[in-house]
């Protein structure tokens, strides 16, 4: 993928405020601080488009992003955090999951799993959602420079078993090291095409 250009369009909590969806889009979900800004940060070579998250969200929103004028890029609000306001955190569950039941033009979810972290609740629930509204995973396990290589195929057992997917669905990324990064464009092209 040759990225031309990379604009912030706009951020919405509900579909009425949603860009219209005449461009195909993917998402990105997970965890706050698995690093998600720092992803597609790299998928795009901008430093800075997504700021990365040493303080978290207080409000949570669906950030769009427009790619080379083509496609959108969502990201989606992290979960997770335990200073966030319990309000904030209730309303995860129903943005994203209204997201995913309405947006037509969505291609793929791609789904992040920190590498030294079990899956929990809310990663299982979510690919239960997928799942069940037939969206595409892209599962996608981050900051895999943390572990050695030696260690890696032990290190990521629990995230399968969590899980359910076969290690073959998972591709390895590391933002520091771009390992993973034009395989995951592969896979965003793949989804978009169809
Ligand atoms: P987000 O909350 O999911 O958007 O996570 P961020 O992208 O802000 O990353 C959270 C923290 O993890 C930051 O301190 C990043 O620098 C760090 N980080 C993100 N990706 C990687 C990675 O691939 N390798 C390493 N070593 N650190 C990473």
């Amino acid at each position: 993928m040759i990225i031309k250009s990379a604009d912030f369009v706009k951020s919405a909590t509900r579909p009425a405020n949603y860009p219209p969806g005449d461009f195909k889009e993917v998402a990105f979900a997970g965890r706050s601080n698995v690093g998600k800004s720092s992803l597609i940060n790299v998928l795009v070579n901008r430093r800075g488009l997504v700021r990365t998250s040493s303080t978290p969200g207080r409000t949570q929103l669906l950030n769009f992003f427009d790619i080379n004028g083509e496609f959108y890029l969502v990201d989606l609000p992290g979960y997770g955090f335990a200073k966030v306001p319990l309000a904030v955190k209730k309303q995860w569950g129903p943005m994203v999951r209204t997201y995913l039941e309405g947006r037509e033009n969505l291609r793929a979810l791609l789904l992040l799993f920190d590498i030294r972290r079990v899956p929990q609740q809310e990663e299982i629930q979510l690919l239960d959602w997928l799942e069940e509204l037939q969206v595409p995973t892209i599962p996608i396990i981050t900051k895999v420079d943390k572990i050695t290589r030696s260690r890696r195929e032990r290190q990521i057992l629990p995230i399968l078993e969590a899980t359910g997917l076969p290690r073959d669905a998972f591709t390895l990324f590391s933002a520091l090291t771009r390992e993973g990064r034009d395989e995951i464009w592969e896979r965003i092209d793949a989804a978009l095409d169809d």
